[in-house]
């Protein structure tokens, strides 16, 4: 990305420019190895009902633990999948390994898999996602795909026809990261969201000023309207909760719930979960 500077003059990568490039190819040649070597793993983070305090779905996010660089960041490293191309195998990998874990949940838990465009572009994405879901035995009424607004914006054919295939298979679809974007709504009307997801700026604005909160208040109005379901991201704290179950959200992600967890410690908070609502004659007591 060096700038032209007038007639002929090209001005020299900066420091800060190289080691970033730098680290980006080293981000794209170690991917390639991670796979491989075991270093990715599958996070669920839980969604909650606000109204129930029931665990209604869980999101799979992708974690990358480097033996040299530590842990790194989706945030960092997708983006660098995406440019390479190896989002692909990357992504099938991810949609596996979350479905084979929601395989083990209760039939009306709902597993939340985030899909990039570069993904559903690719000749056969339909496809795969079937397949993943026919090898790990999850039905499709219980997964649910989140994408965000750049994929329907494309307009393209192929996204069109993914989404149409997935649909009648029975796959849910979720709008992500609502409010970052355009916004533009006409496609809310096109495509068969049964979710929105508003951004978590939106919840962290909450305490700052009124407007956060009217805009959920508006998302929320415009999603019983439209028979969707608005969930609220973020949500760190006992406040925010409250703000956005009084705004009208139905659902719930965030820290204040639990941060994404491995897949045995999802099962675990499922389990907790039946025995406190298990009939009191067959419920443990325990310390006592
Ligand atoms: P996203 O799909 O919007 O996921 C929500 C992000 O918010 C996650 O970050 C999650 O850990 C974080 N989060 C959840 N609750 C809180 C909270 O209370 N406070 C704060 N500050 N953050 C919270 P994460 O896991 O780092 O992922 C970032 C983004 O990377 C995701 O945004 C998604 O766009 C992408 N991503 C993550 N996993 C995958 C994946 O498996 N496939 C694809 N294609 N993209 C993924
Ligand atoms: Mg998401
Ligand atoms: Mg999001
Ligand atoms: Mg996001």
């Amino acid at each position: 990305h060096a700038k032209t500077h007038g007639k002929g003059q090209v001005a020299l990568f900066t420091p800060a420019m190289t080691s970033n490039l730098v680290r980006r190819k080293e981000i794209e040649t170690d991917l390639r190895q991670a796979l491989k070597n075991d270093e990715l793993s599958v996070f669920f983070q839980p969604i909650v009902d606000l109204h129930t305090g029931r665990i209604r779905a869980f999101e799979a996010l992708v974690r990358w633990f480097h033996p040299e660089k530590g842990e790194l960041r989706p945030d960092e490293f997708i983006p660098v999948a995406e440019e390479s191309g190896a989002i692909i195998t990357l992504g099938n990998w991810i949609t596996l390994q979350a479905a084979k874990a929601a395989a083990h949940w209760p039939d009306d838990v709902t597993l939340a898999v985030n899909l990039s465009p570069i993904q559903i572009r690719a000749p056969g994405a339909a496809l795969a996602v079937l397949n993943a879901l026919r090898e790990a035995r999850l039905p499709a009424h219980r997964l649910e795909l989140e994408i965000t607004e750049t994929v329907v914006l494309d307009h393209s054919p192929a996204t069109a026809n993914f989404i149409e295939q997935l649909s009648e298979a029975g796959v849910r679809f979720a709008l992500d990261d609502f409010g970052t974007g355009y916004s533009s709504l006409g496609y809310l009307d096109k495509y068969p969201f049964k979710k929105i997801k508003i951004d978590r700026s939106f919840v962290s604005g909450l305490q700052a000023g009124k407007t956060s909160s009217a805009i959920i208040r508006a998302v929320s109005a415009m999603g019983q309207a439209l028979d969707m379901e608005i969930v609220a991201e973020g949500l760190e704290t006992l406040e925010q909760v409250a703000a956005v179950r009084e705004a009208g959200c139905t659902l719930g992600q965030g820290w204040y719930f639990s941060r994404a967890v491995p897949d045995y410690l999802a099962r675990m908070l499922l389990d907790q979960e039946a025995a406190m609502h298990a009939p009191t004659s067959t419920r443990t007591h325990r310390g006592k």
